[in-house]
């Protein structure tokens, strides 16, 4: 039987040399690996008082709405800059090649709404830092944070929990 880190594919020196980019488009279009993978993340948090799923662009939306669906939740979209059409916070963080900034509407979020947090694949956690920044400003508490794929050596983990998140993944990678 096939795990989930075997439809995974790593292309060497994407988007830049020395990075293995940790292709998600292989398990996506594979029926059994992507229903393997949103229902692995929907038994993590099954019975947990999740009150929204946010999901991070773009891979975070496929895998996110998907998983708010299975809960019975609904779903916020953590953009890139100058996509969403309402008034919005906006976040700058670090990536692992370069800079960029996520946005999420000013009013996604009800007060004090426990939301849990996905995307394909935490690094260095800059990403997912900037999205629970922007989910603590619209005034959700980020209950866990849930990822396909950890690389453990950047440290992303960490950073999450810091701010007292639950911080998991389905399959790790050594290296970055
Ligand atoms: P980070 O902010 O360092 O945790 O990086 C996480 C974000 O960058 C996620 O949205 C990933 O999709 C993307 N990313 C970072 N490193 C990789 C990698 N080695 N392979 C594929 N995607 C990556």
């Amino acid at each position: 039987m096939k795990n989930i880190e075997d439809y995974i594919r790593t292309i060497p020196d994407y988007p830049k040399p020395g990075i293995l980019f940790r292709d998600v488009t292989t398990l996506f279009s594979d029926a059994k690996g992507f229903r393997k993978a949103v229902d692995a993340l929907v038994q993590l948090h099954v019975g947990e008082e999740i009150d929204l799923v946010a999901g991070i662009e773009a891979r975070g939306f496929i895998l996110g709405g998907a998983v708010a669906h299975q809960l019975g939740k609904g779903f916020v979209p953590v953009r890139k800059k100058g996509k969403l059409p309402r008034e919005t916070f906006g976040q700058e963080y670090q990536l692992e090649y370069g800079t960029d900034v996520v946005e999420i509407h000013t009013d996604a979020i009800s007060k004090g709404a426990n939301v849990l947090l996905i995307d394909d694949l935490i690094a260095t956690g800059g990403t997912a830092e900037a999205a629970v920044k922007l989910i603590s400003r619209a005034g959700g508490n980020v209950l866990a944070a849930s990822f396909v794929i950890e690389l453990p050596d950047l440290g992303g983990r960490q950073r999450l929990e810091a701010y007292d998140i639950e911080v998991l993944s389905l399959c790790s990678f050594a290296g970055d």
